[in-house]
């Protein structure tokens, strides 16, 4: 199902947030800070690929997911979008610009309870985004198309949900109301941020399972951010393992989740629990918790918690490079 073209190019991606400094900090001329959230990564997705970003949280995750869509501006690094053969660098368009790709790039968010404007009808909440971004569209055509974006993530009967408020309906409803708000526009690409992470467990298959129907019926391109390792064996075709603003490993996701090559994703899918009790397998205990983003270790930047690490990575940041075909590693011990 995925094709073998590159649909988007992201190339040394960067995005720093300035911390706030106290009054004291500028009469001292204490230096500014920076929060690293994105530190320059470099992946591409491929047309109607579902890419799953994992990682703890704090690693970069939902910064990378709103860069890509421009939701957040990029200080530096390019984000080309592939149309049609045409490549764009998202990164560098204005507003202007931005406005006729609003509609091929959409978001779902993790919180459906927060995302959905709760003084609005589902008909009210699927017809503003074509209000705003499908303006030339007649009362009719819009009504046409919430009908069948409900009948497509299966909230039906149509006439029961269209006039129901979002707290009428459950946390795995809100969430197909979310998905029918971002297809509605019928987008190229979806960044799906932690889309079943604060949702029953019970609804949590059928909400993966109607973004895998989405990808295939509507040839929809998914960048699957979680930091769950389950869900993303469960949908992605590829993973890419981010830590303190900086990819780790990418690869196919079966073989990332059964073989992990970086030391920080075999820390991250030992803990991950097997179905089956009597099954061995052993944890890797990392040494304290992800340090902050602001003070990034020297030399590679996991370092202080990686059990494998010796007197190079102190010194020396590895680079992401290919290990074997379509596997990349940022780690010394693959030089
Ligand atoms: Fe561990 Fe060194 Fe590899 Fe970093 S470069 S992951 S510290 S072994």
């Amino acid at each position: 199902m995925t094709s073998n073209e590159t649909l988007i190019e992201v190339k040394n991606l960067r995005k720093w947030f300035p911390v706030k400094r106290s009054i004291a900090d500028v009469i001292k001329r204490r230096p500014r800070l920076w929060v690293r959230a994105v530190d320059g990564i470099s992946f591409t997705i491929k047309k109607r690929e579902i890419f799953g970003l994992v990682g703890e949280s704090g690693s970069g995750k939902t910064t990378t997911g709103k860069l890509l869509i421009r939701l957040l501006d990029p200080d530096t690094g390019s984000i080309v979008f592939r149309e049609n053969g045409n490549p764009v660098n998202l990164a560098t368009l204005s507003p202007k610009e931005l406005k006729p790709w609003r509609k091929k790039l959409q978001i779902i968010y993790q919180d459906p309870y927060g995302s959905l404007n709760p003084r609005m009808t589902v008909k009210e909440l699927l017809m503003e985004p074509l209000r705003f971004l499908e303006p030339d569209l007649s009362e009719e055509e819009r009504m046409e198309r919430v009908v069948r974006a409900l009948k497509r993530v299966r909230l039906t009967p149509v006439e029961e949900f269209i006039v129901k408020y979002p707290h009428q309906l459950s946390g795995g409803q809100r969430q197909r109301v979310a998905v029918a708000r971002a297809i509605i526009v019928e987008p190229e690409f979806i960044v799906a941020d932690e889309p079943v992470s604060m949702i029953d467990v019970s609804m949590r298959a059928g909400i993966l399972h109607l973004l895998l129907r989405m990808r295939d019926e509507l040839g929809l391109t998914i960048l699957y951010i979680t930091h769950d390792l389950s869900t993303a064996g469960y949908l992605t075709d590829r993973i890419a393992v981010m830590y303190l603003g900086k990819i780790m490993e990418i690869g196919p996701a079966e073989k990332v989740l059964t073989d992990p090559l970086h030391p920080y994703s075999q820390a991250l899918i030992s803990a991950v629990p097997v179905p089956d009790p009597t099954a061995k397998k052993e944890r890797i205990l990392l040494k304290g918790e992800i340090p902050s983003p602001i003070f990034i270790p020297r030399g590679c930047r996991f370092w202080p918690r990686c059990p494998k690490a010796f007197d190079r990575c102190r010194r020396e940041e590895p680079k992401l490079k290919e290990v074997e075909p379509g596997r990349w590693v940022a780690c010394h011990l693959y030089d």
